[in-house]
């Protein structure tokens, strides 16, 4: 941290700020400018930054380091690679995660699995509990769902993915899934993500609606403190003041996450864009701007999907866009 003085202050007001910032902890060097004295403060405890720039003499408070330490490049260099049977997250092979918005039938979940495992998909995804904005929508077939789910991905040998949205559903929720999705609206359920810190199953957070790129790094870093290192981050769009989409599908904060942290980042440009002729487009742009997956809704009859209709591929589209992928990786380096 930084601690700009205001010009002219004298040398009482330099001293009185740092005995403060050595009370915290924090040892400080003092340097003396023509116009300003900066103090640069090192070590300490985690300290509200406001508290010092709220001082008479102070200018401003320029922070230079993270809050979160373990989910930062600057903890752990290399990438970290999330390895889940015969398929990962993280290393050069490229993550696909497809499936239905929400379980709604185990013949909806049949005849869809089949098509995605063909095409060569390892993670199988539909919702059991479902977020919606209307208490009067679809909710879910909560464990029957998550029945459903595992025994299909058995059968294909896929593994499941399935958002869980509170606490109490985790030790059940544990017999059915292979990684446990937090969704945009519970990224900072902060009582949910420290007890996902103790499970040993990945998680995949996603991004929230309006969650900065150091709020989703702070939300994996409460996971990742309580001793689950597995979390996979997720780019699912943000509300801007754009209409023409149902978010704005944030690409750039996959470079922006590659720097700053470890963890492997993917993308979700089904509600990231809300409009299925948008989503083959933008999954391309993920996997170019070096995504480690994508997570995207496939249904078999999207025109009678209970959730998401709209933004869910048909099979054959799916098809497609996995074959495109399949030719876009190894121009990266990455395989399919
Ligand atoms: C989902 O993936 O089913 C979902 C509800 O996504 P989000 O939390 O990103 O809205
Ligand atoms: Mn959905």
């Amino acid at each position: 941290m930084l601690i700009v003085m205001k010009p002219g202050v004298s040398e009482v007001e330099i001293q009185k700020v740092v005995s403060l910032l050595e009370t915290k902890g924090f040892d400080a060097h003092v340097s003396k400018g023509e116009i300003n004295t900066v103090i640069g403060a090192v070590g300490g405890k985690v300290i509200d930054k406001r508290g010092i720039e709220l001082l008479e003499s102070v200018q401003e408070v320029i922070k230079i380091t993270s809050s979160y330490k373990l989910a930062s490049r600057a903890f752990q260099r290399e990438d970290t690679i999330i390895k889940i049977g015969n398929a990962q997250f993280g290393g050069t092979e490229i993550a696909i995660i497809a499936g239905p918005c929400a379980v709604e039938s185990l013949e909806q979940l049949e005849i869809i699995a089949e098509k995605l495992s063909k095409c060569g998909v390892k993670f199988l995804r539909g919702g059991a509990f479902k977020p919606r904005t209307s208490p009067y929508a679809f909710q879910g077939l909560g464990e029957e769902g998550l029945k459903y789910l595992r025994h299909v991905a058995d059968k294909y040998n896929m593994y499941v993915v399935s958002e869980i949205m509170e606490i109490s559903q985790i030790s059940m929720m544990l017999k059915y899934v292979d990684v446990f999705q937090v969704g945009a609206r519970n990224m900072q359920n902060f009582n949910l993500l420290k007890e996902l810190g103790y499970v040993n199953k990945p998680v995949l957070l996603k991004r929230g609606l309006s969650a900065t790129i150091d709020e989703l790094l702070m939300s994996a870093e409460y996971i990742m403190s309580g001793g689950n290192r597995d979390v996979i981050l997720c780019e699912r769009g943000i509300r801007t003041f754009e209409t023409a989409t149902r978010n704005t599908l944030d690409i750039s904060a996959i470079p922006v996450i590659k720097k700053l942290s470890h963890l492997p980042i993917i993308v979700d440009p089904s509600h990231g864009t809300g409009l299925r002729d948008k989503v083959a487009p933008m999954s391309r742009a993920a996997i170019a701007a070096g995504s480690d997956g994508i997570t995207v809704e496939v249904h078999g009859c999207p025109d009678e999907a209970l959730c998401d209709g709209a933004q869910s591929l048909y099979p054959n589209q799916f098809e497609i866009l996995f074959n495109e992928l399949k030719c876009i990786a190894p121009i990266l380096g990455r395989s399919l």
